[in-house]
């Protein structure tokens, strides 16, 4: 038998009908080889930013896992997991200062103890990805956390509107796979001319809304700048494909 590591979704399972193995809040991924190595590799995978999807798909040990269903946080906490899985738990990156710009090369511990899991309160049904928000002028909002489907459709959406040297609005867009309902309306249309309408106002309420019920995986440091002295306690260090290289090209 091959290694595995089972480690828990920051969602508790709690947005998955019973019948979808996430339910169980816990999810198994085996150890990585070096054919998997060819996943992280593939150039094109990370330029339409696929690689961690087909990394994941490959690892899971469960097939039936659906991963498009999963929403990010819990996806986010799987790609964490398998770094750990293939690389150990050391994580060497270079980090900006936010503050001067100065690098400098950082030892981090990756680890899933600064998780926020999913405050059950905040559900609108157990066991369904689905939220309710009241915007200040009264309108009632069905919403739903962002998906790995919804995130895939996002980014197709940004390359093929820079290629188009069209604006492309991160946080307005991410509402369009976010939304499910307006006033009882569901049809895409209706609420694609609900959000164009959004006052700014009303919009950033809205986003920090989801911000603060949203779970979170993400990697966090203690910081400080030699340069400048910027310091902070729990630095949020970027998740992307050198966090799975970096040990390599140090060997
Ligand atoms: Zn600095």
């Amino acid at each position: 038998m091959s290694q595995t590591i089972i480690f828990d979704l920051p969602s508790k399972g709690l947005v998955y009908p019973l019948d979808n193995p996430l339910s169980t809040g816990k999810m198994e991924l085996r150890y990585g080889k070096a054919a998997d190595e060819d996943i992280l590799a593939n150039v094109s995978y990370i330029k339409n930013r696929t690689v961690f999807y087909k990394l994941i798909d490959a690892l899971k040990v469960d097939k039936e896992i659906n991963l498009n269903e999963m929403i990010m946080p819990d996806f986010n906490a799987a790609v964490i997991a398998s770094r750990v899985a293939m690389y150990g738990d050391e994580y060497e990156p270079t980090i900006i200062c936010p503050e001067c710009g100065s690098k400098k090369k950082m030892t981090i511990d990756v680890d899933m103890k600064h998780f926020v899991e999913l405050d059950e309160s905040v559900l609108f049904e157990k066991n369904k990805n689905i939220f309710e928000y009241e915007t200040k002028n009264g309108t009632k909002l069905k919403f739903k956390l962002l998906t790995v489907e919804g995130d895939q459709s996002l980014n197709k959406f940004r390359i093929s509107s820079q290629a188009a040297g069209r604006t492309f609005n991160e946080a307005i867009q991410g509402l369009r796979y976010t939304i499910i309902e307006v006033n009882g309306k569901i049809k895409p249309e209706e609420i694609m001319v609900y959000i164009n309408e959004m006052t700014s106002v009303e919009s950033k309420a809205f986003r920090k809304h989801i911000m603060s019920i949203t779970p979170q995986a993400k990697i966090v440091s203690e910081y400080m700048c030699n340069n400048c002295g910027y310091s902070h306690q729990n630095m949020e260090v970027e998740i992307d494909t050198n966090f799975f290289w970096e040990i390599q090209d140090n060997i």
